[in-house]
């Protein structure tokens, strides 16, 4: 029996293809008649100036960076347009990864020195509690449990949950309509917790990556993904014919840089850094080569909040 209302094979092959890409976006070229998939563009990318002699005794990362020589960064590899890893170069691009280089050269490191790790949603807590990483720059909601853990430079951005469904997908118009839906989203997120706690009647499912929730969406294992409206775009318009967003958004998710909690120096140094590059056009510029590529024209960023040290 043919289904009509399900994507053939073929079609599944092409979508899952196409987002596998998503890292090579800034070569690859659509088939003939559809529209190339679109990539950060080096050239549209702004370059940051190094602040030189900047010193932050205060500050025991920063120091152990210095000692090092670079900075240890993570961040997301599979979020398009925010945080991608190229599989074959290795090189990572995307809005949250530019705003990762301009704070390392206000911090006085090169941005082309930055060694990126990958860290899931649900590791980002215990990654800077560790030391493995000096900053985290990844989707990263602020809020009061997380600062019990970590500490926060920003917000940067605000992001709002969203739900991402199939084209073909009707019933689901808004969060109100997943009662008895199979509903993915990344373990130790925000809108995992949210869909848990203000939506049980959904059957939630939890992966480690966006990037399984979505492949899990096109091959009809789940009915909806739901994570931030900046994250479902950028898959959305990677595979348009196959992917809509639907309803509005359904929270406030002011996205942070994570630094290790009692390092105040260091968060009130990135907080400054943050500033003077929303100020001289730095963050409008690299949103616009990265995350504006979704179609959403660059908002302005939200106030930094920076909260006493406890
Ligand atoms: N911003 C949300 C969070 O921090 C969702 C995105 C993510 O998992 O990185 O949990």
């Amino acid at each position: 029996m043919i289904r009509t209302t399900r994507m053939s094979a073929g079609r599944v092959a092409k979508a899952l293809a196409v987002l596998a890409l998503t890292a090579l976006a800034a070569t690859a070229c659509g088939k003939e008649g559809s529209p190339p998939v679109k990539g950060p563009k080096p050239e549209d990318l702004p370059k940051y100036q190094v602040a030189q002699g900047f010193q932050l005794p205060d500050s025991s990362t920063w120091k152990k960076a210095k000692k090092r020589g670079r900075l240890v960064v993570g961040a997301k590899e599979d979020q398009p347009y925010l945080g991608e890893k190229d599989p074959a170069g290795g090189g990572y691009t995307g809005f949250d990864i530019e705003i990762a280089k301009m704070v390392s050269a206000s911090l006085g490191f090169d941005p082309k020195t930055i060694q990126f790790k990958t860290i899931a949603s649900a590791n980002r807590e215990t990654a800077l509690q560790n030391g493995q990483i000096d900053y985290y720059v990844g989707t990263y909601t602020i809020n009061d449990n997380r600062k019990k853990l970590v500490g926060f430079a920003g917000p940067y951005f605000m992001a709002g949950q969203g739900l991402l469904v199939r084209k073909d997908e009707d019933d689901i118009k808004g969060p109100q309509d997943l009662a008895g839906k199979k509903v993915c989203s990344a373990a130790g997120s925000t809108p995992y917790q949210r869909i848990q706690s203000d939506y049980p009647k959904a059957e939630l499912v939890a992966y480690d990556t966006y990037s399984i929730c979505v492949d899990n969406l096109l091959t009809y294992q789940v009915d909806a993904v739901t994570t931030d409206d900046a994250i479902l775009q950028g898959y959305a318009a990677k595979v348009p014919e196959e992917l809509k967003l639907v309803g509005k958004p359904f929270s406030e998710e002011p996205y942070g840089i994570g630094v290790p909690r009692s390092d105040n120096a260091l968060r009130f140094a990135i907080d400054d850094a943050l500033e003077q590059h929303e100020k001289n056009g730095d963050w409008k510029k690299a949103y616009e080569a990265t995350l504006g590529l979704s179609g959403v024209p660059a908002p302005t960023p939200p106030a930094i909040d920076r909260y006493p040290a406890s």
